[in-house]
């Protein structure tokens, strides 16, 4: 595959993704992971604003802009649940070690 298929493969993906999220944010209104509603008038720096979540998480081999494998989350319970995914995944009968222990935290909320 030359390089600019590969390109305009991967907007595709990214254009799928950017229509599935406005897509959940439109038409969810509670929280997936906690079931609380989400205010969407929060702005995005708010702990309670709305993200979209991968239900199962990319690194786990979830679909990355399937809408089936989105939903509607507050920020803080999307950042809490990827914090607490540090975990083996094996891919076929190869063990992966995955730790998003390094993405960075901008506060220390999480020690409460
Ligand atoms: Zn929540």
């Amino acid at each position: 595959m030359d390089k600019g298929v590969r390109a305009e493969r991967m907007r595709g993906a990214r254009g799928v993704y950017e229509s599935n999220r406005k897509k959940i944010i439109a038409t969810q209104d509670v929280c997936g992971i906690c079931g609380e509603p989400v205010d969407k008038s929060l702005p995005y720096t708010d702990l309670m604003s709305a993200t979209v979540d991968h239900i199962i998480p990319i690194a786990k081999g979830g679909h990355p802009s399937d809408i089936d494998n989105l939903q509607l989350a507050h920020r803080k319970c999307n950042r809490l649940k990827s914090d607490k995914l540090v975990n083996v995944v094996f891919v076929g009968n190869k063990k992966n070690e995955i730790n998003n222990r390094d993405l960075p935290l901008s506060a220390d909320w999480l020690s409460e």
